[in-house]
């Protein structure tokens, strides 16, 4: 493998519990999922990939969730925060240069307003979804969460953040409008950051939709997309799968190579 600039580290900011369906469709029940976020130190800056809950879900959950907050259990303790959690590791989150938002619901961009001075990089549809009255109420979005005035690259498919290959946004629309994971080559090998472009890896590998979703077509293509990713080497870990992240994620900011979540990968 090339060595590589990149240092990718992953961080779980509270969990939540759900009706199943909400993640597979036709499951019956609840299911209890992590919140993870991402931090990666590249030697031209710093990148969050999604920033967690908000804060204020701990004391309103009717302001933050609108009309989803009866459907949601949060487990969200002082300290499980974006800026707590970088602090714990010394990182100082007021200087962080980038926030990538793989897409605008709550769980992932819901810590935005702790990261002010960064630049937010956002597909262009899906900020465009996050404007319009009825895309915010089709998809679930809540404009506190992001509409804070961050300076703002809106970018339309593929994106090289820093120009090397190292950090790239991949489109995988579906779950909401402009979703995108990201890839990242990590010193020994390819990682995908799904975000919900592939919740669990029941997803994945059964091709189970969600009940949430604002284009199945696009959902399964994008799924498609990550298989291939696979097929060429790549580690993809999934959005909010319990039994992947809980072998992942070790200490306040743990490492995540690609060895690591092929380690991971190894089945109950
Ligand atoms: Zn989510």
């Amino acid at each position: 493998m090339n060595a590589s600039p990149v240092a990718l580290h992953g961080m779980t900011c509270g969990r939540l519990r759900m009706p199943h369906p909400f993640l597979i469709s036709g499951e019956e029940g609840f299911i209890e999922v992590p919140v993870p976020a991402f931090f990666i130190v590249h030697p031209r800056g710093t990148v969050l990939f999604d920033t967690g809950l908000p804060v204020g879900i701990r004391t309103d959950k009717e302001r933050e969730l609108l009309v989803a907050a009866p459907f949601f259990e949060v487990d969200f303790a002082p300290g499980a925060d974006l800026a707590a959690r970088l602090a714990a590791a010394g990182h100082d989150i007021a200087r962080v240069d980038y926030v990538v938002n793989s897409h605008l619901h709550f769980d992932h961009a819901g810590g935005n307003a702790l990261v002010p001075n960064a630049r937010l990089v956002v597909q262009k549809r899906e900020w465009e979804a996050g404007r319009i009255p009825e895309t915010i109420a089709s998809n679930y979005f809540n404009p506190i969460h992001y509409d804070l005035g961050h300076d703002r690259l809106e970018i339309d498919g593929a994106h090289d953040l820093f120009g090397d290959g190292s950090v790239v946004c991949v489109p995988t629309y579906g779950h909401t409008p402009g979703h995108q994971s990201l890839q990242v080559r990590t010193a020994d090998g390819d990682v995908v950051l799904c975000g919900d472009a592939c919740y669990l890896r029941r997803t994945l590998e059964e091709l189970r939709l969600p009940d949430i979703v604002a284009d199945r077509e696009a959902m399964l293509r994008s799924l498609e997309l990550l298989r291939g990713l696979v097929q060429r080497g790549a580690r993809l870990v999934f959005g909010h799968d319990d039994a992947q992240w809980s072998r992942l994620n070790h200490g306040p900011l743990a490492a995540l190579g690609a060895a690591e979540v092929a380690r991971a990968d190894v089945r109950p």
